[in-house]
């Protein structure tokens, strides 16, 4: 078993304590016999509901004052949920995870929230963040007894981007991949991530033999160093985490 966590590439606040805290709560979730994806959802909502990160609680405001906010959840079980452009909910990975058991996989806009609201997700009005954020989304993969794999990430998006804006959060392949033995989540500029369908690439090295590590650095580097990129995985094997700018991370495994 193991979890590796993220609070957003270049986050400037001490905040490490934050990314650790959910560790924590996801790891123990793994230790009593969680599955992978109730236990990755589980420290999403710790740093939704930790307002010094940009989702959730703390999201980032668009250009016009707004929050709306970006989530996904995958397993490697084939399974995938998103929500994109929510507004006025608290917790939208708990949205993406609903939707992962429907018959679609990407809900937007009003539709998300009518969803939501049917699924018995009550909508509080989400103020956002002051700060000016250049990114800071929160992410989590976990891998669990059964060896089964999922990832969860959630954002504000990007400060200074407009309403209706959705990031690479929410892009499958671009901001997220899971597959047999692997697991990825992507932060940062998400336009970069998901132009380069990010996730997906780095998975492929994996698999034509590059160890974790060296596969994010391959990520990492198909970046020039202004643009704000970091990467967290777990495999079978072993768990990772890097970026080219400040990222708070933590990795749980026995
Ligand atoms: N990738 C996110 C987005 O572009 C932001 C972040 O990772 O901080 O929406």
């Amino acid at each position: 078993m193991r979890i590796v966590v993220h609070g957003g590439a270049g986050h400037t606040g001490e905040v490490q304590d934050g990314v650790e805290t959910a560790a924590d709560v996801g790891w123990k979730l793994l230790d009593e016999g969680a599955d992978a994806i109730s236990a990755a959802v589980a420290t999403v909502v710790v740093l939704e509901d930790d307002s010094r990160f940009n989702a959730g609680t703390g999201a980032c405001r668009r250009t016009d004052g707004s929050v709306q906010t970006d989530a996904a959840v995958a397993c490697n079980d084939g399974r995938l949920g998103r929500a994109a452009a929510l507004e006025d909910i608290a917790n939208p990975v708990q949205v993406a995870r609903l939707v992962m058991d429907e018959d679609f996989d990407a809900l937007a806009g009003k539709g998300a929230l009518d969803y939501a609201r049917s699924r018995g997700i009550t909508p509080a009005m989400v103020a956002g963040s002051e700060k000016p954020w250049a990114g800071d989304t929160v992410g989590a993969v976990a891998q669990d007894a059964s060896g089964a794999i999922a990832v969860a990430s959630s954002t504000g998006g990007v400060s200074g981007r407009p309403v209706g804006r959705v990031g690479d959060t929410p892009h499958w392949g671009g901001g997220l991949w899971t597959d047999a033995g692997i697991g990825i989540a992507a932060t940062g500029i998400g336009e970069a991530i998901s132009r380069r369908l990010l996730c997906f690439r780095v998975a492929q090295q994996v698999a034509d033999g590059l160890s974790l590590a060296e596969a994010l650095e391959w990520g990492l580097a198909l970046y020039p160093a202004d643009v704000c990129i970091g990467l967290i995985a777990l495999s079978d094997s072993e768990g990772a985490g890097a970026s080219n700018a400040s990222m708070p991370w933590a990795l749980r495994q026995d």
